[in-house]
């Protein structure tokens, strides 16, 4: 039996309509949501997740602003645009696209966001929130595939949930958020021996490692949740996905598409802590 589809594009457009009401109802009193976004060099990449974060901000009625700096500006520079983000009050949300050029050290750079504006959840004070069970901003990416198993009424508690992939940004606060909510781990990067041994015992297999099309159908237990986020390009211009979606789809219980699947979830959670970081603004001065 085929697996039943994850639509991360219809799930992202529900979550950004109900999202997007308190977006409106903090502009009405007085207070717009706004982002910040820091881009330094000219990744074409980032160039175009930077413009869909931009579109989608205008979408749901956040104030977006970029600061595009060349590869070669000093990282003081870029140190000191952040340190005036963090004092305006027309910015609630603060992002800086990665990668940023070799030469800068990026923990100084993600730590010189302020706590309360670091809507990406990539800040130390923030991982270590996270780790302890105190999230104060979801990183973006699990925060999108946590939302999709809720919604899709995923038992998480007591599964063992498998993770391909140690990313800072993705596979590492994967396994914090399954955690904690009951799942038993495991992670794998490329340095695990006998990968398939482990993904064939996961109930939850989440992929993200950039490797094309790397899991195939016999390294997945049958009825298995399979969430994958990897996004490539083939030589023939076509994304695809970390997992052979054809054959996998035959095998698994569940599985999300590439592109449609995890990528919408994860600019829709960043425009969620955006709203969020606004909300919390709100709710200190009134205090
Ligand atoms: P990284 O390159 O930072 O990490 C990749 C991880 O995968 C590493 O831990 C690496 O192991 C592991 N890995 C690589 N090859 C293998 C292998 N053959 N077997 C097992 N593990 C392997 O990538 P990211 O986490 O940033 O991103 C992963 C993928 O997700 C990319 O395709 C990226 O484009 C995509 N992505 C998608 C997002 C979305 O919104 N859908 C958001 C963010 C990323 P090791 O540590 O040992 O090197």
């Amino acid at each position: 039996m085929s697996a039943q589809i994850i639509d991360g594009k219809l799930l992202a457009s529900n979550v950004r309509a109900e999202w997007k009401r308190r977006a409106v109802k903090l502009t009405e009193q007085g207070l717009r949501p706004g982002l910040a976004v820091i881009m330094v060099g000219d990744n074409p990449a980032s160039e175009i997740y930077v413009r869909n974060k931009v579109r989608a901000c205008s979408e749901i009625g956040i104030h977006s602003e970029v600061h595009h700096f060349f590869g070669n500006t000093h990282q003081n520079e870029v140190l000191d645009c952040i340190r005036i983000l963090n004092h305006n009050q027309h910015v609630h949300g603060i992002l800086v696209q990665l990668p940023l050029p070799l030469h800068y050290a990026n923990n100084q750079v993600i730590t010189s966001i302020a706590i309360e504006k670091d809507v990406d959840g990539f800040h130390l004070y923030n991982v270590g929130a996270l780790v302890t069970g105190n999230t104060n901003f979801a990183p973006c990416t699990p925060y999108g595939v946590m939302t999709m198993l809720e919604q899709h009424h995923i038992a998480i508690e007591g599964k063992h949930a498998v993770i391909v992939g140690r990313s800072n940004i993705v596979g590492k606060p994967m396994a914090m958020m399954l955690l904690e909510h009951g799942a038993t781990v495991t992670i794998c990067s490329s340095k695990t021996r006998d990968l398939s041994y482990f993904t064939r015992s996961a109930d939850i297999l989440v992929v993200a490692t950039g490797q094309p099309q790397m899991v195939t159908a016999e390294m997945v237990k049958p009825g298995a949740v399979v969430i994958d986020v990897g996004i490539n390009r083939l030589p023939d211009g076509q994304l695809c996905g970390d997992v052979e979606f054809g054959s996998v789809r035959e095998v698994a219980g569940y599985i999300t598409p590439v592109p449609g699947g995890v990528g919408p979830m994860t600019i829709t959670m960043l425009l969620c802590n955006t709203i969020l970081a606004a909300e919390r603004c709100q709710q200190n001065a009134s205090i």
